[in-house]
């Protein structure tokens, strides 16, 4: 398997807009997905999955089908919650703030299909196997975990601050090669960390202790005006297994 953190705009540093890709083939988010991708790479994306709604994680989904109209072969599946794809429809795709794609069609047909997933219930996307989680965050969110054919398995923690069934189910897998854990606000940040329930350097070390088998721990979305701090204070934790993720690079298992 391999998965990758696309950048957000022209600053590769920058995690503004969140978005994984996976295998080329399936979106974790789509923060970024149509404002980094496009043409080919853009179509090869045939399945999204959405952790939760917030507009850094969908802000380039709209545009998908704008731009990417005509050329759109087969329905992208978005697969969310039942109550996220109500408010998409409601909030996003409503012919107000943006055209209702899952009514029109191009020369193909259908533009789009959605998909709702059920929480800790194994669902098949492209030839992997995945399972939402909820974890802690401001509005109801999926942390993600992917296994694929060969036993493989990558988890995302998506946008969280403290929590436990999430690392409850890791350690409940029969293999885990990596997570990438949000980790959005250096340690003198903690208190805007922990009330819009995202994770600090600090914080990702107490939660690390939940985890009862070594791993892979890449940190990602991290904010810009912190990002030096954050790298700066997750080295001094002086986690061998613990890195921040690079952007825009294949990681493979
Ligand atoms: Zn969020």
């Amino acid at each position: 398997m391999r998965a990758r953190v696309l950048p957000s705009l022209t600053d590769p540093r920058s995690q503004l807009l969140i978005t994984f890709v996976v295998n080329d083939r399936v979106a974790i988010d789509a923060g970024a997905l149509a404002f980094h991708l496009t043409g080919e790479a853009l179509l090869a994306v045939q399945d999204i999955v959405l952790t939760h709604v917030h507009l850094d994680h969908i802000a380039s989904l709209p545009f998908i089908f704008s731009e990417m109209f005509a050329d759109i072969r087969a329905p992208v599946r978005i697969h969310a919650t039942a109550a996220d794809i109500e408010r998409l429809h409601r909030h996003i795709f409503n012919d107000v703030i943006w055209p209702d794609f899952t009514r029109l069609r191009n020369a193909h047909g259908e533009l789009l299909t959605f998909s709702p997933f059920a929480w800790r219930e194994p669902f098949e996307v492209a030839d992997l196997r995945l399972t939402a989680i909820p974890v802690t965050h401001t509005v109801e969110t999926a942390g993600i975990i992917i296994e694929d054919p060969q036993g493989a398995c990558v988890a995302f923690t998506s946008d969280t601050g403290v929590t436990d069934e999430f690392w409850a189910a890791l350690n409940a897998l029969p293999r885990l090669d990596a997570v990438f854990v949000d980790v959005a606000f250096d340690n003198a940040n903690e208190p805007v960390a922990t009330a819009s329930r995202h994770l600090s350097p600090r914080l990702l070390a107490s939660e690390l202790t939940k985890l009862n088998r070594p791993t892979q721990v890449l940190a990602v979305n991290l904010k810009p005006f912190c990002r030096e701090r954050v790298i700066d204070e997750i080295m001094a934790l002086d986690l061998p297994n613990v890195k921040v993720a690079a952007l825009d690079v294949d990681y493979a298992w």
